[in-house]
């Protein structure tokens, strides 16, 4: 029986004092940082919740709206939705 994983997440972030990994069950999220990369262009680092476990990261919306805007600023926003690119670091450097 699968549930709304949405809200199981929030569930345990309400009653515990952590966040369990809502891809793996298992593992707890900590806070640190992702080095985020969009079409092998490093777009800097940011604030996420990261698995313990299955090394799954999070972001909330205000950091994924941050991630947008870098990938915007740096014109790769939008090219994975024109063409499946492979993801060739080689064609950036
Ligand atoms: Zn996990």
């Amino acid at each position: 029986m699968k549930q709304k994983k949405s809200e199981r997440f929030l569930c345990a972030q309400k009653s515990k004092g952590f966040l369990t990994c809502p891809m793996c069950e298992e593992g707890t999220l900590t806070e640190g940082k992702i080095r985020e990369n969009m079409f092998g262009v490093y777009l800097g680092e940011f604030p996420a919740e990261i698995c313990n476990k299955c090394g799954e990261s999070f972001t909330d919306d205000k950091t994924t709206n941050a991630i947008q805007e870098s990938a915007k600023r740096k014109g790769i926003w939008g090219l994975g939705r024109k063409t499946k690119i492979s993801f060739s670091t080689s064609v950036f450097h």
